[in-house]
């Protein structure tokens, strides 16, 4: 088993959660927005950011399957379940855990666009530096921006195993 490296302890994460809460309800006042995260990564973000919202919100989800790898130049996304609930005319938001190419997220905002919701937004936990600084990628609520090594902990895997830890370790040998 590989080591783990303390990034962000359960205080900062919740803090940080906390404070994304605060802008999507101050940006969504008056509005019902449904919250469309994707499994199985962002199911403990969405627990936590959802609690501290005061919308009168929906929940959705879908599972996707990405086959982009980094030595490949175009990656395929494939959807896996959902979304059932119909989003023609709403608002929705995007709650990802981590955007590392952003692959998946171009992909799901594409998907999503056919059904013409009024608004598409993303938020995203973790967003890898690298994919900051690209022009075609906007996330609009972004947790902490983070460098290379593989991230486990607070809902992400590795292998199906660490979700359920509190706080977010890098693999080490992996950055
Ligand atoms: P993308 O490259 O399409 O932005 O990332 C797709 C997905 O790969 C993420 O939503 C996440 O599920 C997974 N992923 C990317 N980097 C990491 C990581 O460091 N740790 C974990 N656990 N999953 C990751
Ligand atoms: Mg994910």
């Amino acid at each position: 088993m590989q080591p783990l490296r303390l990034l962000l302890h359960r205080q900062e994460i919740g803090q940080r959660v906390e404070a994304l809460a605060q802008c999507i309800d101050a940006d969504y006042r008056g509005r019902a927005p449904v919250l469309l995260a994707v499994l199985k990564g962002a199911f403990v973000f969405l627990a936590d950011l959802v609690r501290h919202l005061h919308l009168p919100l929906e929940i959705e989800f879908v599972r996707l399957a990405s086959y982009g790898t980094r030595t490949q130049t175009s990656g395929q996304v494939e959807l896996l379940l959902g979304p059932r609930l119909p989003l023609t005319g709403r608002d929705v938001i995007i709650v990802e855990d981590i955007i590392d190419t952003g692959l998946s997220v171009r992909w799901l905002v594409d998907y999503l666009e056919r059904q013409r919701p009024a608004t598409i937004r993303v938020c995203a936990l973790l967003v890898r530096s690298t994919a900051r600084s690209d022009p075609a990628l906007r996330v609009d609520y972004v947790g902490f921006e983070i460098g290379q090594g593989f991230v486990v902990g607070y809902g992400l895997d590795m292998g199906e195993k660490y979700r359920s830890l509190p706080d977010i370790y890098v693999v080490e040998g992996t950055a």
